[in-house]
């Protein structure tokens, strides 16, 4: 029997079924790294962890190891045990950081209202956003298709009406797989989801479950919100909520920002600085767009380009923002192109511009700012 506050429950759902999230997940992140700077070590198993002779553990591994069954924090010796012909590399992890950097920099031609889960992770509201036409399944194979090309790394994603969903979703095809669930499509499919697919659900509770001959959310959905919340506290009510495939989350975008930027990466290199300056207008648009949903949350402080070559080195340069001067001028990015671009004087593969900002909203607690701050 369905009781009326669980009614609201599901009603509450519903209305929240209406976003749009995409929940991207790199393919072994740091081994793939590792992978496409060292093309010659494909093929072969790879990680990337501590040396078994400092106890040291495997982060990431890819899967030709996971064929031997290394898994991510096992211990190395026993990897290699399990793998003799393993390669483990040492972590470089600020260069993840880079590279997570520069997906993340994609991601935002897409949405700002982005959840970093990790260097590998993230969800995306793309609720609002109109590329793709609105369309978060494009978007989503849009952005794979660019990380592929532009950092040269594989994303699963999973497009789904909330968070919970769009990560059972990317993880569905996994690897290099994208998995769509549509809102009418929730009811069904979270019908047949195993229980221990869902976010919470450990051995333990798993086991517990099975003795009661729960083993999907169908069998889950026999059981009132009281009697599971009697068994499990209040992680009962979550898995009443679960069951529907329920998740009234939001996507939360905690880190605050330090620049506003745009970049694109050629197709074809610009061949010159004439090239480069012209780049200027359509990246200026969308700077300007980005804006101005910030616009009252920040004061810009310092105009800045960056330059990529054709030889992957890469360069940036910036300026201070003169007061009360907008920060949009085309004539005054052009010149920061071409004292960035007289550096090398090479063909350019990806060119970008943004803007410094000061942050006017204080941490959570902090003090506000005022006019009459020293
Ligand atoms: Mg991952």
């Amino acid at each position: 029997m369905i009781l009326q506050d669980e009614e609201k429950v599901l009603e509450k759902g519903k209305a929240a079924q209406g976003r749009k999230v995409i929940h991207a997940d790199c393919d072994c992140f740091y081994a793939a790294v590792e992978l496409r700077d060292n093309p010659d070590l494909r093929g072969r198993p790879l990680a990337v962890g501590g040396m078994p002779d400092k106890r040291g553990v495997i982060a990431t591994c890819n899967y030709e190891a996971r064929e031997f069954g290394v898994r991510s924090a096992m211990a190395s010796g026993q990897a290699l045990r399990l793998c003799p012909d393993l390669l483990i590399v040492p972590p470089r992890m600020k260069h993840y950081r880079e590279v997570s950097r520069e997906i993340h920099a994609i991601f935002t031609d897409y949405t700002d209202l982005i959840e970093p889960l990790s260097l590998d992770e993230a969800y995306l509201d793309v609720s609002d956003s109109e590329r793709c036409r609105g369309s978060a399944t494009l978007m989503a194979k849009e952005l794979r298709q660019r990380v592929r090309k532009e950092v040269g790394i594989v994303i699963s994603a999973g497009v789904a009406p909330n968070k919970f969903l769009a990560k059972i979703a990317s993880d569905w095809n996994k690897p290099d797989g994208l998995f769509v669930i549509t809102p009418d499509q929730v009811d069904e499919f979270v019908k047949q989801l195993p229980v221990s697919k869902l976010h919470g659900v450990g051995k333990v509770t798993a086991e517990k479950l099975r003795k009661k001959r729960i083993e999907t959310c169908g069998d889950l959905r026999k059981y009132s919100k009281l009697e599971l919340a009697k068994w499990f506290g209040r992680f009962g009510e979550r898995l009443h909520e679960l069951a529907y495939g329920i998740d009234n989350r939001a996507v939360e975008t905690s880190r605050r920002r330090k620049s506003l930027s745009v970049e694109h990466t050629y197709d074809h290199d610009l061949p010159d600085i004439k090239a480069v300056q012209k780049e200027v207008f359509p990246l200026l648009e969308s700077l300007e767009s980005r804006w101005e949903r910030i616009s009252r949350e920040y004061l810009p402080t310092k105009r800045f380009v960056k330059l990529k070559f054709n030889d992957f080195t890469q360069t940036t340069l910036e300026t201070l923002l003169p007061a009360g001067e907008s920060p949009f001028s085309p004539a005054e990015y052009q010149k920061l192109f071409k004292e960035a671009f007289e550096r090398k004087k090479l063909p350019v593969r990806l060119a970008g511009i943004g803007i410094r900002l000061h942050d006017l909203k204080p941490p959570e607690g902090g003090r506000q700012l005022s006019l009459f701050d020293e």
